[in-house]
């Protein structure tokens, strides 16, 4: 998976597991509250899809979205604040 932060958005990029010239990119946004994901099942139903939960989870677990960071007192960051506008 490859991910990349523009100063709002966490950008990620999975390759379909069947078809491996088929991608889906996913937004998800710096606080992870908002999250987009330009496969059919995001797009028809709206709904978290399993990429979109395969980010959070990676985001999580290297402790780059704020809700984690935000439970842990004084936790030092190693991304940029996003600008608070
Ligand atoms: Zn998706």
């Amino acid at each position: 998976m490859y991910i990349r932060f523009n100063g709002c958005y966490y950008i990620a990029v999975i390759r379909s597991i069947s078809n491996s010239n088929d991608y889906y990119v996913v937004h998800v946004s710096a606080n992870g509250r908002k999250a987009y994901c330009t496969c059919k099942y995001h797009l028809i139903t709206g709904k978290p899809c399993k990429h979109i939960v395969a980010v959070i989870n990676e985001l999580e677990r290297k402790g780059f979205l704020e809700t984690r960071t935000l439970s842990i007192n004084r936790t030092s960051r190693s991304l940029p604040k996003p600008p608070s506008s």
